[in-house]
């Protein structure tokens, strides 16, 4: 399971609804599947994502999960079900293990070992003395942008979703870690995860599908090698 789709959804925020932010948007992406919402800034693609989440309602048209619509959804099922990792990942002042448990209450240390070492941050988290047991946040360890974005794609891992959404989400990675992280979202992948990644650039490339947002709109989409001629 994991079927998204959007159907010409439009959408205007409720401080501005003389701004109509979607206009008309129809996405499909199947259980399973891997697509990129790609566009410059502002185009629309993290109010694709907050829709997704549910923290507005659309304007007009549908989103629908596996065929039912969004708003029949119990709130709790539904973000169970979703894993977000953003751009900006706050993680809460407790142990580094605490922050990627909370993908699965209850995960065993050697679960989130695992997760982490998916994410490609357990070389980190294994070069602090304390280990998972490091405390993060304002009483702790001060980790980088890249280092909370691991954490948090550990914790999305832990959390194995029906649907997972990178926001920009591998922003502050290096090319090497973007390589490894993309590795980790195969396996997933296998495991039936349906991923969206939004992202500013066109440089994804084991998607299934991209879609090119301008404006509020779905300017192109096609495979990577259909957009081949597509420049940012
Ligand atoms: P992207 O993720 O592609 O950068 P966004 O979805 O964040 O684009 O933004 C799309 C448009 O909606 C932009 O014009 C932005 O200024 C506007 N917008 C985003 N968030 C809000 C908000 N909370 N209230 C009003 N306008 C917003
Ligand atoms: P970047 O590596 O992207 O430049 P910074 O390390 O400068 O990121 O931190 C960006 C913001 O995240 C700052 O407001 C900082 O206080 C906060 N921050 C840094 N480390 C943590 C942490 N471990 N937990 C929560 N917030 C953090």
């Amino acid at each position: 399971h994991g079927h998204v789709q959007f159907k010409d959804v439009r959408f205007s925020y409720p401080s501005r609804t003389d701004v109509a932010v979607l206009k008309g948007i129809s996405i499909d992406v199947a259980a399973g599947r891997k697509i990129a919402l790609v566009g410059q800034s502002g185009a629309g693609k993290s109010t694709i994502v907050q829709l997704l989440m549910r923290y507005y309602q659309v304007g007009s048209g549908q989103i629908t999960v596996d065929g039912r619509d969004l708003s029949n959804f119990n709130i709790t099922e539904l973000r169970r079900n979703i894993a977000v990792v953003p751009q900006e990942v706050m993680l809460f002042g407790g142990t580094i293990l605490e922050n990627i448990q909370y993908g699965k209450p209850g995960a065993t240390e050697a679960e989130v070992r695992e997760a982490a070492r998916k994410a490609n941050a357990l070389d980190f988290i294994e070069s602090f003395p304390e280990g998972l047991q490091t405390v993060v946040g304002e009483r702790g360890v001060k980790l980088s942008g890249g280092q909370r974005q691991r954490i948090a794609i550990a914790r999305a891992i832990l959390k194995n979703p029906a649907i997972l959404i990178l926001d920009e989400a591998t922003s502050s990675l290096d090319a090497e870690s973007e390589r490894l992280v993309q590795e980790a979202l195969d396996e997933l992948m296998q495991n039936r995860t349906t991923i969206i990644i939004a992202h500013r650039l066109a440089t994804i490339r084991k998607v299934d599908r991209i879609y090119v947002m301008r404006e509020g709109q779905v300017a192109e989409q096609g495979t990577h090698d259909e957009l081949a001629a597509y420049e940012d």
